[in-house]
């Protein structure tokens, strides 16, 4: 099996899933990974493309047996480094007849095109030494030479023959030779060979025996397979998977779609936990018999089943994810979340980028009242808001609370009992408000709500005791006396 991504972009969630199932499939069969880097569009490729990927995949928890940082005997693994490889197989098929120099010029194309447009026919490449002699052919070439025209080679497809596969997603598929769209080019100008063509020589030559790939790719395979046959080698098994939707929207997951975010990378930095992401995506067009929903890395290798990928489109519903997120954030190491928190408070800039150890210490405590809360950690900003936006005053809302008698009876004992505590801890605060219990017989929401109104200025919050302990001492009070006023 292998991962190929042109190095254009980050890691998207559609590669990623065409990653985690190549993965997957490869462990449950013993078999091995290859990442290979198809990075002959040289003006697509990003800079830091190759190296972000890698990240994120190793993030994600994927790895692979051979690949550009790791080597292996297929090397190398990135095309660009393979050109000597196409090479030699270009000048076999050219010699042999089945490729051909072509110096047909944009602007010749172009005519090609609305002609057949006029005649409402498919587009399609006319080939440029029809009906001509072996000699004519080699004269026209030599001419567009002398004029230093620089050639591409286009690859000779047998129009009458059909193409034919059984995937493994999609079961039996037969496309027609003629509908293809003609000889296509498998080396440009610049030297560099296309994706149809480098994608054959180097799948074959690094004995790749399964793909696993995006259903936009369907209309390449049977260019592929004209390849593989004029070589003489034998096609890998297909299997084509759907396209992801956006489950809000319907439409196709574009990466154009603003809606929701695409890009592993900005999951993983709003706090994302990649069990959680690696567990959602292996179910975008997968899912194992029975209703579970959760299971491990090693369940999921163990589970794999490529006949069990869905023949109808994947539905992105960003609600399930934050849902899965929050079953793993539930059971991950507290300390791990709270880092993680820490580093989204930092962002927000709620919090100093170097902060001191009192700050921290504070915050690790304020964050893990948040936990069981949290869909993924960048929430904590949000959900936080009463410990960094001061409000002057209570919400007339808050008044209202506010109006029944035994409210000011509870937060004047409050008041006098804090005031009065040895140590400012949650602990004893919690003393303090079950005295006002004893001392009034009030309780519950009646007894709750006032306090948390008067302490804390806000209706809404998590744990009274740790609450007040964290907002501190002075503060606390001063609230109170604003409320009593
Ligand atoms: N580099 C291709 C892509 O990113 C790989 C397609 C394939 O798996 O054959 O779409």
């Amino acid at each position: 099996m292998r991962y190929a991504p042109s190095p254009t972009g980050h890691l998207h969630i559609g590669n990623a899933r065409t990653a985690l199932f190549n993965y997957l499939f490869a462990r449950h069969n013993n078999g091995t990974m290859v990442l290979r880097i198809e990075d002959t569009d040289t003006k697509r490729n990003i800079a830091d493309g190759e190296k972000s990927q890698i990240e994120n995949l190793h993030w994600l928890g994927i790895d692979w047996d051979e690949g550009p940082d790791k080597g292996g005997d297929f090397g190398p693994y990135r095309q660009s480094e393979r050109r000597e490889i196409y090479d030699k197989y270009i000048q076999q098929l050219v010699a042999e007849g089945k490729a051909y120099e072509s110096y047909k010029t944009e602007e010749e194309l172009e005519a090609d095109r609305a002609a057949q447009k006029a005649n409402h026919e498919m587009p399609h490449y006319v080939y440029e030494y029809e009906g001509m002699s072996e000699e004519q052919k080699q004269a026209k070439i030599a001419e567009a030479k002398a004029k230093g025209l620089e050639p591409v080679i286009r690859f000779h497809i047998p129009t009458d023959k059909t193409y034919e596969w059984n995937d493994i997603v999609k079961g039996d598929i037969s496309i027609e030779g003629n509908t293809i769209g003609g000889d296509f080019v498998i080396m440009k100008r610049d030297g560099m060979p296309t994706y149809n063509f480098a994608v054959v020589i180097d799948d074959h030559l690094m004995e790749i025996t399964h793909v696993l790939r995006g259903d936009d790719h369907i209309a390449n395979t049977p260019k592929q397979m004209a390849i593989y046959e004029a070589l003489g080698w034998e096609p890998p098994v297909f299997g084509h998977m759907t396209l992801i939707i956006n489950g809000a929207t319907g439409k196709k997951l574009s990466k154009r779609d603003e809606s929701v975010l695409q890009f592993i990378e900005q999951y993983r930095e709003l706090g994302y936990l990649p069990n959680a992401m690696f567990n959602f995506i292996t179910l975008l067009g997968w899912s194992p018999k029975g209703e579970d929903e959760i299971f491990t890395k090693k369940e999921f290798i163990k589970l794999f089943d490529e006949h069990r990928l869905s023949k109808s489109p994947a539905r992105f519903d960003q609600k399930k994810l934050e849902w899965v997120n929050n079953q793993y954030v539930k059971q991950s190491d507290p300390n791990l979340l709270t880092a993680l928190a820490l580093d989204n408070l930092i962002e927000a800039g709620r919090i100093p980028a170097d902060p001191d150890p009192k700050t921290v210490e504070w915050a690790r405590q304020m964050i893990s009242l948040y936990i069981p809360q949290m869909s993924y950690t960048a929430q904590i900003t949000d959900l936080s808001s009463i410990f960094f936006d001061k409000r002057a005053d209570i919400t007339d809302a808050e008044r209202a609370e506010l109006v029944d008698d035994n409210a000011k009876t509870v937060i004047d004992a409050v008041a006098k009992n804090l005031a009065a505590l040895p140590t400012w801890s949650a602990y004893f605060i919690n003393q303090a408000v079950y005295q006002v219990r004893v001392a009034t017989g009030v309780k519950g929401r009646k007894l709750y709500m006032p306090i948390r109104i008067a302490a804390t200025l806000h209706m809404h919050g998590p744990q009274l005791a740790e609450t007040m302990e964290l907002i501190g001492r002075d503060e606390v009070m001063a609230n109170i006396k604003k409320v009593q006023a």
